[in-house]
């Protein structure tokens, strides 16, 4: 809030004293945002610990887990062990992992024998008994035990939840995105390492069911009224994907006929919700898959097939194993985000955590800084759905509709290296560039191209907006570089400035990139036309009012009284 006032006080007094270049405002901005940033952010050693790739997390890469616990509902405790099979990176004798520090560790077994660590907020540090050398697979276990945290608000602020079903049965879930997943777990907490694959062991009291991602391979029963669920995950997993749901479920199961052949569709639900949801996911689920799959390439983990788990809390895009908790309603836990009547159509944690097996699961962002890569694109995702169903018109009123969410606050993009998200605006701002950049390539054959090519250049690894934007510049043959550092790394949006005299229109941009000049399209009487406004004044004849494209395109529009503002 003081940050817009500051803002707002500076462009009050720029236009008062019409200081005639921006170059100046666009430097004085900076300083204001740098400085009104590194005032509010105050980052501490656990924070650099939890969010910095430092040698000790960039020496090994972590090629498996085998997460193997057991979960004791009424003490709300877990204990067990992790295996970390690792590749050295280079040659290491130190390395960091990452475990809450209210969780006990027991022991940390290397070779058979226990080794040395020692622990400083929720990091860990090892130290094996002689350096390991640069390309040697090597692997260690560590054994802990305590209660996680509870979350209070999940799935925003992360941890265990403890519910139960109609009869009373126990209903545990967990969420950690953001949070960290070592909360609950201990592993190399960093968004830039993936394991390639990954055996989940969970253990539950008998009569309940444990739901983790991929595909079960075995439940057994452990002889002391405990049932061992052995879940496998045969792709590469980001650490808050990674998940367990134990209830009493009823499960049932649908095929679906896909771009890369039979992909099973596994429900796990309360047993007093099965109709509720065989009605809801059989309306949302197959419908779904064939508009993702044709925007985007074929669903990524075909293997590992696909899930819907019941949930205590609303949804959490799990991969392979999306958590539902709507409520079986329509829209946004029975609200329409957009406004427009369009967002009660379909069920919104359905569609909305399912884009994310392509943009966050698939495609997942190396620092949290660069959440929007997951955001953005999936909330876009969810227009596509609508575009599909009622028209391109349509999904072009659902992207606008989403705009009043919009806040405008702070940049999209969060901190480096502290484990910090940027704004919520990652959502509907993010989904308005993502919407305006299909615009600016005005090619829908080649959009849809660079979205399933996105998916294939980046699937299955970690990236960074950089990554991003360049492969953006690369395949539309535009350079937005200008037009994302505008909506992602500045809290406002460019505001474009007209005054119209006669048939003659003056237009000009005001941003904080220096330079922007993002073409938008105007209404030229029954036609839409291209201009490239930029920050120098241009003028066109205009027999009509001026009047851009505002339904595609998210800026702000001003008019200015003729004669203020002239340049020279
Ligand atoms: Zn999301």
């Amino acid at each position: 809030m003081f940050l817009d006032q500051v803002l707002q006080a500076t462009f009050n007094i720029n236009s008062m004293f019409k200081i005639k270049t921006l170059t100046i405002l666009c430097l004085l901005l900076t300083v204001l945002i740098t400085n009104s940033q590194s005032q509010t952010n105050t980052f501490t050693r656990a924070d650099t610990l939890r969010g910095t790739l430092s040698p000790m997390r960039s020496s090994y890469d972590i090629n498996f887990y085998h997460l193997d616990i057991r979960l004791d509902i009424d003490k709300k405790e877990i204990s067990g062990s992790n295996l970390f099979i690792f590749t050295a990176v280079q040659d290491l004798k130190r390395i960091q992992f990452d475990l809450f520090e209210n969780l006990n560790i027991e022991k940390v077994i290397y070779k058979g024998k226990e080794i040395p660590f020692n622990r400083e907020f929720n990091a860990v540090f090892i130290d094996f008994p002689e350096s390991i050398k640069k390309g040697s697979k090597e692997e260690f276990r560590v054994f802990y035990n305590g209660n996680p945290t509870i979350a209070i608000n999940p799935p925003w602020d992360g941890g265990f939840t403890f519910s139960s079903d109609q009869n009373g049965k126990p209903w545990v879930s967990v969420s950690c995105q953001g949070f960290g997943a070592s909360s609950w777990w201990p592993n190399k907490d960093h968004q830039s390492d993936e394991v390639d694959s990954m055996l989940i062991s969970i253990s539950v009291p008998k009569g309940l069911m444990n739901v983790s991602n991929g595909r079960l391979r075995s439940a057994k029963e452990l002889g002391d009224g405990y049932t061992q669920f052995n879940w496998f995950v045969s792709y590469p997993i980001n650490n808050y994907n990674v998940s367990l749901n134990v209830a009493d479920y009823v499960h049932f199961e649908e095929q679906y006929q896909g771009e890369n052949g039979n992909l099973s569709l596994d429900y796990y639900v309360l047993r007093e919700n099965l109709e509720k949801a065989k009605k809801q996911f059989g309306a949302n689920v197959k419908p779904m898959f064939s508009v993702f799959e044709n925007w985007f390439g074929p669903y990524p983990f075909y293997r590992d097939g696909y899930k819907l788990i019941e949930t205590p809390y609303l949804g959490m895009e799990h991969q392979s194993a999306i958590a539902y908790g709507n409520k079986y309603l329509n829209g946004y836990r029975g609200r329409d985000l957009s406004g427009t009547g369009l967002g009660l159509k379909w069920d919104y944690i359905i569609i909305h955590e399912t884009g994310h097996e392509w943009f966050g699961n698939n495609i997942t962002a190396k620092d949290i800084a660069d959440m929007w890569i997951h955001e953005a694109f999936t909330m876009y995702s969810e227009a596509l759905y609508v575009e599909s169903r009622e028209g391109k018109a349509a999904g072009a009123k659902y992207i606008a509709g989403i705009r009043s969410n919009i806040m405008n606050n702070k940049p999209i993009i969060g901190t480096y290296n502290v484990n910090q998200e940027g704004s919520g605006d990652m959502y509907y701002k993010g989904a308005n560039l993502i919407h305006m950049t299909r615009i600016l390539l005005d090619d829908d054959k080649k959009w849809r191209e660079l979205l399933r090519g996105i998916n294939t250049e980046f699937g299955l690894k970690t990236t960074s907006t950089e990554e991003i934007v360049n492969y953006l510049n690369k395949v539309t043959g535009k350079n937005l570089t200008k037009i994302y550092d505008q909506y992602l790394r500045f809290a406002r949006i460019p505001v474009l400035e007209y005054k119209q005299e006669g048939n003659l229109v003056s237009y000009r941009w005001i941003a904080d990139v220096r330079d922007f000049d993002m073409p938008i399209r105007i209404k030229k009487g029954n036609k839409l036309q291209w201009i490239k406004p930029e920050s120098e004044w241009k003028t066109i004849k205009m027999n009509s009012a001026f009047s851009p494209d505002t339904t595609n395109f998210y800026f702000k529009l001003r008019q200015i009284e003729s004669g203020i503002g002239h340049s020279e």
